[in-house]
């Protein structure tokens, strides 16, 4: 049987995107910065944070894939559905990531950021599960601390299910 166990409430998160609203206005605000929304699992963030900005700025989305389904998913090759359509060079680019596991993937949109040519380029993650890295990866902005755990919610999915819950979920599997 699967359980959700609630880790952050609507108001813990609406708390934690005002206060990265906040930090990032402080430091782009004459930059007119790139928000790169990472799909799918940015698209829920994004709205909100795009809308505690209050500072001119624009938005543009990648869309990975990793290899595997549910779980297995953060542990495999990152794979390129929908990439850029207009070039980077010389922007201000803030990667926006839902969370930052592994830091695979974060690691790879890295590299492919810098082969583009930007100016400069941040992460900005509203989740982060520090005790999972494996690949090193700086986070500029971030929202909430996670445990070791697979959470759902808040554009969050677990095979596409749970993206719509309003908080941030511990997925268990009992049984
Ligand atoms: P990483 O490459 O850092 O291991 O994982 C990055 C991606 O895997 C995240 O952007 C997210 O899409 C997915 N992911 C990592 N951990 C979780 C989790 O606990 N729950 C869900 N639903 N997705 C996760
Ligand atoms: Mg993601």
């Amino acid at each position: 049987m699967t359980t959700l166990e609630i880790l952050f409430t609507p108001g813990d998160i609406e708390t934690a995107v005002a206060r990265l609203a906040r930090e990032i206005e402080r430091d782009y605000r004459e930059k007119q910065p790139l928000l790169l929304g990472v799909l799918k699992g940015c698209f829920v963030f994004m709205a909100d944070l795009v809308r505690a900005l209050d500072m001119p700025l624009e938005t543009e989305f990648i869309h990975l894939s990793s290899y595997g389904r549910g779980r297995a998913a953060t542990s495999g090759r990152v794979r390129v559905v929908h990439g850029l359509r207009a070039g980077i060079k010389g922007r201000h680019v803030l990667v926006v990531e839902d969370i930052v596991d592994s830091g695979t993937t974060l690691d790879f949109i890295l590299g492919y950021l810098r082969r583009r040519g930007a100016a400069s380029v941040r992460v900005c993650a509203l989740f982060s599960k520090e005790a999972s890295r494996r690949v090193p990866v700086p986070v500029d902005y971030l929202g909430l601390s996670v445990p070791d755990c697979f959470v759902v919610g808040y554009g969050l999915d677990y095979d596409e299910r749970f993206r719509y819950l309003r908080g941030l979920y511990r997925l268990k599997e009992d049984g």
